[in-house]
Parts: C-alpha cells; sequence; structure tokens
C-alpha cells in the first residue's frame, strides 16, 4: 500500500490523531493519502473512528503492527467533504526532490567516519557515564565511541558552561583535517557534512554527544548516530553543579537524561520540545519547511546528505555465530556483543524492524547474510517493559512472527524487569535473559 515515501508530523502539522509533532506520519495510499499514527495504539485508543484535533474526521483503515492507519473521511466522498471541512488533502501529494544527495557507498563511508572519529577524543564525562553503565575501558576502547562537540555557534557564543566545554576540534576544523587527511575536496554524500559556500569550506552537523559507529555486515562503518548530551542546544550556566537554563523563570537543569527540574534537593523529569529524544542520526539534512508544504523536498543545507534509519551489526571474529540477537540502540546492541560474545543487531526503533527483511540487488537480507556467517538462531531482545507498553509488545511479537513467517529460526528473550529494562541494564547487573525457542 505504502510507496515509499513519508512525511512526518511535525511542529506545524502534528498528527491529528494524537498531537504528537514527530513519529506519526502521512504516506500515499491507493486512493488518497493515509495517515499512520504510531501512538493510538499505545494510547489505547480503540480501532473506531474518531474526531481529530483538527476537527476532522479520521475513518479507522487498519491497525498494522500496532500502527493504527486512519483515512480523513471526505477525502473520496463529495457527500462527506463539507463536513470533512476544507475537502483539501491534508499534504500534497506529489513530491519532488530538489538537488538530492545520495550517501556515498560504505567503503568510502567507512573511510571517512574512521577519519573523523580518530580526530575526537571522549570527554572525561562521557568517560564515566559509559563506566556507570558497565562499560570496561577495553569495550570503550574497542567500541571507538567519541565524544562529538557542540556545534561552532554554540561553542563560540558560550552555550556550553566551563566544565562541559568540548576538548575536541570544532566541527569546521574537524571537516578541514578530514579532507587534509585524506587528500580530498569534499564531503559530498557524507551524511553529517556539508559546504558553507559564505567562507569556501566543508564543516559538520550534529548535536554534541557520543558519536557512535553502525557498522554494516562487512565490518565498515556506514554511518554515525549521535546520543546526545543536550548540549548546545540552550546557553547554559553552572548551578547547583549542573548546566542550567532559565525558562519561564524556572531554573532547568540537564543531565545525560535530559532536562530536570530540582525539587526539594530530587531531580524531576520535564520534556521539553527541543531536547526530545536520546539518539539522533548524524545527518546534514533539513528540508525547507515553506517548499515542502508545496510538495518540493529541498535540503537546507548545501551538498548535504541525509543518513535515514540503518541497522547495525556488531559482531567480533571469536563470537560463537550460532545464535544472533536481535536489540534495539546501538549502545545496548554494542554492549551486549561485549558481553555475550554473540553476534547482535541493533535496530534504530523496535519499530523499524522491516529493515531486517530488506532485500538488496542480490535478493538477500541482512538475516541471510547473518545465515551465511553461521547463525541459525535469531533471537528477539526487546526492553523488558513490554507487558507494560503495548507497541513494544506488538513489534515484539510482530518481530517473531516475521521471523518465522520467512523460515528462520527465532526464539523469544525473558527476564524480569526488576534486573533492569533493558538487555544491556541485565548484563550489567550480572543477569541472563532465559531464551524461550517458538
Ligand atoms: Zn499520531
Amino acid at each position: 500500500m505504502a510507496q515509499g515515501i513519508f512525511i512526518n508530523c511535525t511542529k506545524t502539522a502534528p498528527c491529528p490523531i494524537c498531537g504528537g509533532t514527530d513519529w506519526c506520519s502521512w504516506f500515499q495510499g491507493d486512493r488518497g493519502y493515509l495517515l499512520s499514527c504510531k501512538r493510538a495504539c499505545r494510547d489505547m485508543y480503540n480501532k473506531q473512528d474518531l474526531c481529530g484535533r483538527d476537527g476532522k474526521m479520521y475513518r479507522f483503515i487498519s491497525d498494522k503492527n500496532c500502527q493504527y492507519i486512519y483515512e480523513e473521511a471526505g477525502q473520496h466522498d463529495a457527500g462527506r467533504r463539507k463536513y470533512a471541512g476544507a475537502g483539501k488533502p491534508p499534504v500534497p501529494r506529489k513530491i519532488k526532490y530538489v538537488d538530492r544527495v545520495e550517501p556515498a557507498e560504505d567503503g568510502i563511508l567507512d573511510v571517512v567516519y574512521r577519519s573523523l572519529l580518530s580526530k575526537l577524543v571522549l570527554e572525561d564525562r562521557h568517560y564515566e557515564y559509559l563506566r556507570k553503565e558497565g562499560w570496561t575501558d577495553g569495550m570503550i576502547r574497542e567500541s571507538m565511541i567519541k565524544s562529538f562537540p557542540e556545534n561552532d555557534y554554540a561553542r563560540s557564543n558560550g552555550y556550553v558552561p566551563k566544565p562541559y566545554k568540548s576538548s575536541n576540534p570544532t566541527h569546521m576544523q574537524l571537516a578541514g583535517d578530514i579532507l587534509d587527511e585524506l587528500g580530498i575536496s569534499s564531503l559530498k554524500g557524507v551524511p553529517g557534512a556539508y559546504y558553507k559556500p559564505d567562507i569556501d569550506a566543508w564543516t559538520f552537523t550534529g548535536c554534541s554527544g557520543l558519536a557512535m559507529p553502525v557498522y554494516n555486515v562487512d565490518g565498515q562503518i556506514k554511518r554515525l548516530r549521535i546520543r546526545m548530551d543536550y548540549m548546545g542546544i540552550k546557553k547554559c550556566c553552572m548551578k547547583n553543579g549542573f548546566p542550567s537554563f532559565k525558562e519561564n523563570g524556572e531554573d532547568i537543569y540537564l543531565d545525560m537524561s535530559g532536562p530536570f527540574l530540582i525539587k526539594d534537593g530530587a531531580k524531576e523529569r520535564i520534556k521539553l520540545e527541543s531536547f526530545s529524544g536520546k539518539v539522533r542520526p548524524f545527518q546534514s539534512f533539513y528540508a525547507d519547511t515553506a517548499l515542502k508544504e508545496k510538495g518540493i523536498i529541498k535540503n537546507t543545507y548545501m551538498y548535504g546528505c541525509e543518513s535515514k534509519n540503518h541497522c547495525s551489526i556488531y559482531c567480533n571474529s571469536g563470537n560463537n555465530m550460532e545464535l544472533c540477537i536481535i536489540t534495539e540502540g546501538e549502545k545496548k546492541g554494542q554492549y551486549s556483543n561485549f558481553k555475550l560474545n554473540v553476534p547482535v543487531i541493533s535496530l534504530p526503533g523496535v519499530n523499524s524492524y522491516m529493515l531486517l527483511f530488506e532485500k538488496d540487488g542480490s535478493g538477500r537480507c541482512l538475516l541471510d547474510y547473518m545465515a551465511g556467517k553461521g547463525v541459525r538462531i535469531f533471537a528477539v531482545a526487546f526492553d523488558a517493559d513490554r507487558n507494560t507498553n503495548a507497541a513494544v509488545m506488538a513489534y515484539y511479537n510482530a518481530l517473531l512472527d516475521r521471523l518465522v513467517e520467512n523460515g528462520y529460526a527465532a526464539a523469544g528473550t525473558e527476564w524480569s524487569m526488576e534486573l533492569g529494562k533493558g538487555l544491556d541494564d541485565l548484563l550489567a547487573k550480572g543477569g541472563f535473559p532465559q531464551f524461550i525457542m517458538l
């Protein structure tokens, strides 16, 4: 049904069902645009037609792996058009890309990203964070995880208070050093890099945090993902031992888990629009908003490049290849590979498991390549909160079904939530998952 182009809900065009400003999206169906709401299931909406937050009626079409699909009532029904409001389609129907830059081949990106990581250091506070999460010095070294600095604007405008200031090169120095080292003149096709014509120089986008490599099946670094530390988004000063800024007269503090207030000496977590999510793809892509509304996708970063979502494969020569774990998140994936000594595939999100089954030009998918390396069983290890999180449970079951349906030997995993939510938390505490063969 979907034809590959998804238009994500945004702040200016939120999801009419759940009101979310990300995650939900529109896509072209057979008869017009359909809305995929990814929170409706989790938020226990009934599978029924709903009046959207924009006052229009939305007809429930189907439930696909816990994504509820809706069609705007009146789109195809002249009789109901008046009721549905203006009757205008919610988004343009045809999308045109302007000056689109495709990512370079994995082999090239591997060279560039390895050069990039070799020029960065892991800041003390990030090192301490990983140590607290159970990482050993050996794991940290082998993982190649480094600290990515705040953007150059934030740096030159003093957004980051002194103890948090980066000891790494600026984004522009970093790009220049890579070009010098590799003896090349352009970083076109490298997600994260873009060209600044006013100063005739290449530089990088990307937020401050931990730069984590995403590996392909051959061990090449094909992308980077950044586990944010939230520095450089707002101008902060140190207060009560934390970077802090004022919003609506209130002191807001930051740590690796995001923003919080201090109430009676304790941390009270809060949600802020600009601090949503923990991990971002490293990419130099932001579609021009005004043009997007007209159905034209034009990157605001010159020669910049979109990353898209990818699985990462953590596999070492000494690994026992019979069993392969499938989990969510790069940090969890890498850590589990170190601890369990088996190959681990990390998904960028539990809802993106279909990436595992995408076939390449030779008709093989990632799972086939892993089977070719000796893997006989794929075990799904999503977070243990699935018993209370309907969406995680739905994706977990859907992935297991899909594995069996496609002829792979599959296993589920279980452990008590008290031992930790994620597989990495469990392993860090010395626990071990229970495998349940299907
Ligand atoms: Zn939604």
